[in-house]
């Protein structure tokens, strides 16, 4: 990871946005030696990764015959980018200034200047917005099948997916692996998804397909027990027992912070000029489904990430403002490669790491360590696991082994995880001389962990 110019100077390109688009055209911009600045995201508009972050295998992408895991693809991507000499700001973007040049990014205690920029910061997921849905939110209520659907409490049990795309079915054949039987509410009388999903979920005996149905609330005690659905079509109501609702009901595209400032559409999407990659504003450009609301497609978006990279770097040379990097070797070094830690058990258990996996390393750090331990709940296939890992992996080595982690598959070790009453992945618990002493359930940022940690050293 490249350093970060200080803050007089003015980076040459900045992308907001760490999806395929993201990556892609920071891929480009690098390999052209302009040493691109990319700001991931962090939480706000869905994780660093975008939406391949929460899907399984994508099967579409070329190069891979087999396919390939979201996740997986993203974390190649990146390691692509950084490879070249991309830098990362691993923040949310708060604010920007897009009025007067150079353009302005405000990311946490830091503000940016840049002379030209790459918008992609893709689109999020939908709510309904039903009136419990709050209160059963994460008790019930996921939006991420591939990261909650192995939770002990889904298992054996009827679940129900809401949404006709191809997430929808995805999701919903997903989850049969889990529970008993899944119900999928489409509001129409017709899947929007493609033929091959469309096939996968007819061929499936454990999914039953509600047509024409609404969700209108789900209730329950400590969590979600029932659901009320009604037909549109007869305006019947019925209420199906179902111990988890997975929502797959579409994306809005994350243009909040560019409002009044770039020329959007009516639903939020930024306006280029057709079939090409320049915004409104001269010297910005948009990539991926920040801009596009009809392909949406992980290669559509690597594809337009690539021509708004093209299109910047023509933008800063014929405007004289490109700063190249001069390469001591042509070749950089290697990527690094992706991290595969193996289970620990009575022969391979290493007391000394920092890492562990599994409960041989839980058992034995639970009862003979006396410093501070965290435990990562994660499931083999959840993208926010994979932005989370890292991050806790810097807080450790800053820590120079006062704390040591590890890691439960909850997939694979399904009794420790209900026993620690997990409901969600990433779930972290911390734990000083056997006292849980904090959790938190999804990514947080790394201070959070760093800070709690601190306290008790
Ligand atoms: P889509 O926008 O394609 O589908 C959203 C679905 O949710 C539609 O069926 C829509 O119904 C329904 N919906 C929207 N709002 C509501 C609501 N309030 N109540 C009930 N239903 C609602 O989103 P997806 O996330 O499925 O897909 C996004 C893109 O990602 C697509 O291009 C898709 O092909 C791609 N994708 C590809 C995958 C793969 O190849 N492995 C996996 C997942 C996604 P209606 O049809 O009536 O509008």
């Amino acid at each position: 990871m490249g350093e970060i110019n200080n803050q007089s100077s003015i980076e040459n390109l900045v992308i907001i946005g760490s999806g395929p688009a993201g990556y892609t055209a920071a891929i480009y911009a690098a390999r052209a030696n302009l040493q691109p600045l990319l700001i991931t995201g962090f939480e706000k508009g869905g994780i660093p990764g975008g939406q391949l972050m929460t899907t399984t295998f994508v099967e579409n992408f070329p190069g891979f015959p087999d396919g390939v895991m979201g996740p997986d693809l993203m974390d190649l991507m990146k390691s692509q980018a950084i490879r070249w000499g991309t830098k990362l700001i691993e923040e949310d973007v708060e604010l920007v200034n897009l009025t007067k040049k150079p353009f302005s990014i405000n990311v946490k205690n830091l503000t940016i200047k840049a002379h030209s920029l790459i918008i992609a910061t893709g689109a999020s997921a939908n709510k309904l917005h039903l009136p419990n849905e709050q209160k059963f939110w994460s008790k019930g209520i996921s939006a991420c099948a591939i990261c909650d659907g192995a939770t002990p409490q889904f298992r054996e049990e009827e679940l129900a997916v809401i949404g006709g795309g191809d997430s929808a079915c995805e999701e919903a054949v997903y989850l049969t692996k889990y529970g008993s039987h899944v119900h999928l509410l489409v509001r129409s009388n017709q899947l929007r998804a493609s033929a091959s999903m469309i096939d996968r979920v007819l061929k499936n005996p454990q999914i039953t397909i509600h047509w024409q149905t609404e969700v209108v609330d789900v209730d329950g005690k400590d969590w979600l027990t029932n659901l009320q659905i009604k037909k549109t079509d007869t305006n019947v109501s019925q209420v199906i027992k179902v111990k988890g609702l997975f929502y797959a009901i579409g994306h809005t595209p994350n243009t909040q912070i560019f409002q009044e400032q770039l020329d959007t559409d009516e639903t939020g999407y930024l306006i280029t000029k057709p079939g090409r990659p320049e915004t409104s504003k001269e010297g910005i450009f948009a990539a991926g489904d920040v801009t596009d609301k009809e392909w949406r497609q992980g290669i559509t978006a690597a594809a337009s990430g690539c021509k708004a990279a093209l299109a910047a770097e023509r933008w800063l040379s014929k405007n004289n403002l490109s700063k190249l990097l001069k390469r001591s070797s042509p070749e950089p070094s290697a990527a690094e490669p992706l991290e595969n830690i193996e289970t620990s058990n009575e022969e391979n258990f290493v007391p000394s790491a920092s890492w562990h996996k599994g409960s041989y390393a839980l058992r034995k750090l639970y009862h003979e360590s006396n410093i501070p331990l965290l435990v990562i709940y994660t499931s083999p296939n959840c993208g926010p696991c994979h932005v989370l890992k890292p991050q806790i992996k810097r807080v450790l080595s800053e820590l120079e082994g006062k704390a040591k982690a590890i890691e439960i598959d909850i997939e694979a070790e399904q009794a420790i995880a209900k026993q620690a009453g997990v409901n969600g992945t990433p779930t972290t618990q911390l734990f000083l001389s056997k006292a849980l002493v904090k959790e938190w359930k999804g990514v947080k940022q790394r201070n959070e962990f760093k800070n709690a940690i601190l306290e008790l050293i």
